[in-house]
């Protein structure tokens, strides 16, 4: 009973911890997010539930008169818990604080007929680098053929009424996710198996729709707080408040607003704040705290009611001049008992924490807030995809001037993440070389650019290829002379490699190789063609020799390779030729080196 140490010395109050839904598109985050804020509200109670800008506060009282006998409210001093009203990854990862996630715990929403998906891995990545607690909720069980559904009740109960068909299909929907959380190196169960939440996931069926196992859910977050996270809860209420900022949002008759999580302190109307800002912290007093106004009274034009102070955790919305430079994803701080100019340096360093490192050569790349900045960062450099320069902001003309200047002509690039191109950027890609790539799903993007860097080098060894004199050896056949000189028609065997026509003719005599002369059409069965490949029987025209003087039936001759073009075949495009072009190639180099040693290199 972790109820008896609640009222020990310090003046700390527990604040609530906050929550974040994360997973893959249509694996039902909204949904769920909704069934929370809507049984909360049908528990009928006024005051079931607050809403705050950007977030829902469930206070312990309704979570435990939701989840009846799963949570004994005698059991908890935390107030209760805040969810964060945006889900996915993209909001979890823009709500920084102090480095790590602003969330305290996630929610990870998995559809149990559709497994991971690759929303829920990068979800996975995301909760692991920031190394937030989690439980996962197996979702739309009411969709498993033949389920009988037991509106909002408790997910036990509601399995073990279910056929045993139907159990054994939700099982192995559930065991395919416990599957692949250990790939992902955690180790999970059905969370009335689990006994230590902080080393096991707890895996909770749910469904959306019906409201089964939102309870468990509830319970299970509210358990896995109050266990491991309460510590972490305790702060100084009267303290100077620390919010990060959700979303800079022009408001009539307010200008610039920012929506600020706050998750330490207390602000209050008057107070000096820093907030982060696109070039320098911005430093500005606020003229008023809002927040939304009760249902039952929005009569009125104004959609929000202003506070005297709000305490942490709450979400709330803050006018102030000069915020029209404030940037989604950074820090905001109260000036109260310290210099300006410390705090300032506090929000400078925390952004610089921020910050993406760049190299000499590599994309440009452009995302909506400085967490999911970072977020691109990661997962670029888990790519390896250098990063010439990394901003928020849409994409400007500036970025595309920026991104023509780099060297290696697939770095020509701009991948915007949740960005718009501005349309004067626009007029300038169609004067550029520069590629955009925008998208809202990061692996979606990192994908793009993938493949378009896939397909640029491959076209480009094509050209080379196609520019590039093939190597060839091959040998003329006895008894195959048909024509003596003007040109030499002979019948050859093409031993290795590819015979061409108008290429030049060598033969080796002591490595030295001799001009014989040069390739003037080639036939097969009367037809003529291009070329030839090894093992095949061709006749070929050579101007030049005369069969008798220069060349003689049983003579090995060569395709003459240009020094640059041997290099270029060598150093490059070993790997594209086929194996007896390289062996062509290699005899070729192995008689001019041994007499120049460095021919060719
Ligand atoms: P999100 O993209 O993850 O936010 O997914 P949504 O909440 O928008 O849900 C996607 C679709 O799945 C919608 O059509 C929802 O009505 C549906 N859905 C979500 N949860 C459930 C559930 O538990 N059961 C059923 N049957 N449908 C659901």
């Amino acid at each position: 009973d972790t109820s008896t140490d609640a009222g020990t010395e310090d003046a700390a109050t527990l604040r609530t911890p906050i929550v974040a839904v994360l997973g893959h598109v249509d694996h039902g985050k909204t949904s769920l997010l909704d069934k929370i804020r809507g049984s909360a509200v049908s528990e009928g109670e006024s005051g079931a539930i607050t809403q705050h800008i950007g977030a829902t506060a469930v206070p312990l009282e309704t979570i435990s008169s939701m989840a009846g006998e799963l949570v004994d409210p005698d059991d908890f001093d935390l107030p209760g818990l805040l969810f964060i009203d945006t889900p996915g990854h993209h909001s979890f990862s823009t709500l920084r604080a102090r480095g790590g996630a602003l969330a305290d715990i996630a929610i990870l929403v998995v559809d149990v007929n559709d497994g991971f998906q690759p929303q829920t891995e990068e979800a996975i990545d995301i909760i692991q680098r920031t190394g937030t607690p989690f439980v996962v909720a197996a979702n739309k069980v009411d969709t498993i053929p033949g389920w009988n559904p037991n509106e909002g009740a408790p997910i036990k109960a509601s399995y073990d009424a279910q056929s045993e068909r139907v159990r054994s299909t939700l099982d192995e929907g559930l065991y395919d996710i416990i599957g692949d959380l250990s790939s992902a190196g955690f180790s999970a169960d059905l969370y009335w198996r689990v006994q230590e939440f902080q080393r096991n996931i707890g895996v909770v069926p749910v469904s959306a729709m019906t409201g089964e196992g939102v309870s468990d859910l509830l319970a299970v977050l509210m358990g896995l707080s109050q266990r491991y996270m309460r510590e972490e809860m305790e702060v100084d209420v009267s303290g100077s408040g620390v919010g990060t900022v959700l979303e800079v949002k022009e408001e009539r008759g307010f200008g610039a607003t920012i929506d600020v999580v706050v998750y330490d302190g207390v602000i209050r109307e008057g107070d000096t704040i820093v907030v982060g800002g696109m070039d320098e912290p911005i430093v500005t007093e606020i003229r008023a705290l809002l927040q939304p106004r009760p249902l039952a009274e929005i009569r009125t034009e104004n959609r929000f009611e202003r506070v005297d102070e709000i305490e942490a955790a709450a979400g709330v919305k803050i006018a102030a001049p000069e915020l029209d430079d404030a940037m989604a994803g950074a820090p905001v701080m109260v000036v109260r008992d310290r210099p300006v100019e410390a705090v300032v340096d506090d929000v400078r360093a925390e952004l610089a924490e921020l910050e993406v490192e760049t190299e000499e050569d590599g994309v440009v790349v452009k995302a909506d807030t400085l967490g999911s900045l970072e977020a691109m960062a990661d997962a670029l450099r888990e790519a390896e995809i250098p990063i010439l320069r990394a901003e928020v902001g849409d994409i400007a003309p500036r970025d595309v001037a920026v991104a023509g200047t780099a060297n290696e002509a697939t770095y020509r690039a701009i991948l915007g993440f949740n960005v718009d191109v501005l349309s004067n950027a626009e007029d300038e890609l169609e004067e550029s070389e520069v590629e955009v790539f925008v998208d809202d799903v990061i692996y979606q993007l990192v994908e793009d650019y993938e493949a378009f860097v896939e397909e640029r080098e491959r076209a480009q060894q094509e050209t080379i290829l196609e520019k590039i004199v093939r190597p060839c050896r091959f040998r003329i056949l006895e008894d195959h002379v048909f024509r003596q000189s003007d040109p030499a028609v002979v019948g050859v065997e093409v031993l290795s490699g590819t015979l061409q026509n108008n290429r030049h003719v060598v033969a080796f005599e002591n490595n030295e190789p001799e001009r014989k002369g040069q390739l003037a059409g080639i036939q097969e069965q009367g037809e003529d063609i291009s070329e030839a490949r090894a093992g095949t029987r061709v006749s070929v025209a050579i101007d030049g020799p005369t069969v008798g003087r220069q060349i003689d039936e049983g003579d090995e001759l060569w395709t003459e390779l240009p020094e640059k073009h041997a290099k270029i075949l060598e150093q490059e495009l070993a790997d594209e030729i086929p194996a007896d072009e390289r062996e062509a190639l290699q005899g070729y180099l192995d008689k001019q080196r041994s007499r120049d040693p460095f021919w060719g290199k």
